[in-house]
């Protein structure tokens, strides 16, 4: 009779070095993966964010769309404001779907949408409700976006 530890049969193929999609560097996956689903594309977590970044500015540049990150820069605000403008219906925007990026949604607008928002803001007329929101609906629409803070209210 054999004692002690039993040689166990791996139960799925060890992992094999691949190619990093972002940096193309090679790593070892660090575990076998047991989940197609979840294989690893990358060598860490930060290239996995850095290519749904680039992504994301891909398929901005693609439709010739600013990313709300253009329009923080370029209105000289903060990001919560031009997504609220956006979901309140006051910016038009195109929704960009990335599945399983920390931002599952983005948005793009174009750059005639964003210099009439822009007018009108600069122009004052609409400026204050351009700055106002309702919280309850801003956490109830933002919910899944890790974006529930509602505490400020900008104007
Ligand atoms: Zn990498």
């Amino acid at each position: 009779m054999r004692i002690g530890p039993q040689r166990r049969q791996p139960k799925y193929s060890p992992p094999e070095p691949r190619a990093c999609e972002y940096c193309g560097d090679s790593f070892k996956p660090p575990f076998p993966s047991s989940d197609a689903r979840r294989v690893r594309r990358f060598c860490s977590d930060d290239h996995a964010r850095r290519a749904r970044a680039e992504n994301v500015r891909e398929l901005l540049d693609e439709r010739g769309l600013l990313s709300t990150g253009d329009l923080v820069e370029r209105f000289g605000t903060d990001r919560r404001v031009v997504i609220n403008n956006i979901i309140e219906g006051r910016l038009a925007a195109e929704e960009i779907k990335v599945p399983g990026a920390l931002r599952p949604i983005s948005y793009g607008v174009s750059e005639r949408e964003a210099a009439r928002f822009e007018r009108e803001w600069r122009n004052g007329g609409d400026g204050r409700r351009a700055f106002s929101w309702v919280p309850e609906r801003v956490v109830e629409r933002s919910r899944g976006d890790g974006a529930t803070s509602t505490s400020r209210v900008a104007g």
